[in-house]
């Protein structure tokens, strides 16, 4: 069966710019961490939060953590999202979990070809299941089964992981995934993982995104030359999550 990426943040530091606040204030305070905690929850701590952003203090936001389920989304996915060694990652086994009648991904290039194209790898999906199924049979019925069987399975094949990094890992993770230049998949997942720790701590990550929205682009010649159209995505989709939390 086709699916398509599901993304939940399911925990998160509790006031997690007040955590930032609370860390960046005590390096340069000589008040006592009781004081300057009920100064900060009496507080608004965006303009303070700004102001270390622009200082580039960012080893306080690494205090604030976020954790992300991740369904419906490649193997191709999973080899990319785990290059990120700053993060915690716990997924779904193809050992203990038989892929007999595994879901699969469809590239939306496929799909553009039209029904046809899509059906035939939809028979391609369903031939490899018959050949997992085939060598599950062959090697015995199991977990051992499983995992030689799987060397057979596609990268489309479905996956579903928890991740969870930390504020200034994402902040890098948006950066390097939100860029027009990443893969699909992993870009659509990246903006969707920006929106929903936007709606939790909006100053922390007020500036997030690609590279391209906070300075030159780094990608050089192979440059994808949108960073305007770029922004003015993150700015609709930041105002969409901000309209949406004054309702
Ligand atoms: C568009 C795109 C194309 C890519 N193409 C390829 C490709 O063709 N082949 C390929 O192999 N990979 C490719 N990658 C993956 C890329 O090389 C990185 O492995 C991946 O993006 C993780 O980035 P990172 O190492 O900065 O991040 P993280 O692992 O999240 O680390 C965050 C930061 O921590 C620091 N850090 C972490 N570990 C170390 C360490 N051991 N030593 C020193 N500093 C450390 C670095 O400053 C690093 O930037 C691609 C990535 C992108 C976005």
């Amino acid at each position: 069966m086709q699916v398509s990426p599901k993304v939940k943040l399911i925990r998160y530091t509790a006031d997690p710019e007040a955590t930032v606040a609370l860390a960046a204030k005590l390096c340069y305070s000589d008040r006592e961490v009781d004081d300057l905690t009920d100064n900060i929850m009496s507080g608004d701590n965006g303009a303070f939060i700004a102001r270390l952003m622009e200082m580039g203090h960012h080893s306080p936001t690494e205090h604030a953590s976020f954790t992300f389920s991740i369904e419906g989304v490649s193997r191709a996915l999973l080899a990319q999202i785990t290059r990120h060694r700053i993060a915690s990652f716990s997924v779904r086994s193809q050992r203990y979990v038989s892929e007999d009648s595994f879901n699969y991904v469809i590239p939306p290039a496929i799909e553009e070809l039209g029904a046809a194209a899509v059906a035939r790898y939809v028979g391609q999906m369903d031939t490899i299941m018959d050949w997992y199924r085939d060598w599950q049979s062959a090697l015995g019925r199991g977990e051992s089964s499983n995992e030689d069987a799987r060397f057979i399975l596609p990268n489309a094949c479905e996956t579903k992981m928890i991740v969870t990094m930390n504020a200034r890992e994402l902040m890098h993770f948006f950066e390097l995934r939100c860029c027009n230049r990443a893969q699909w998949e992993i870009r659509s997942v990246a903006w969707k993982m920006l929106e929903e720790v936007v709606k939790i701590a909006p100053n922390l990550f007020r500036d997030c995104g690609p590279a391209c929205l906070n300075g030159a682009c780094p990608e050089g010649k192979k440059s994808c030359g949108k960073a305007s159209e770029v922004k003015a995505t993150r700015d609709k989709l930041f105002a969409a999550v901000k309209s949406d939390k004054a309702k």
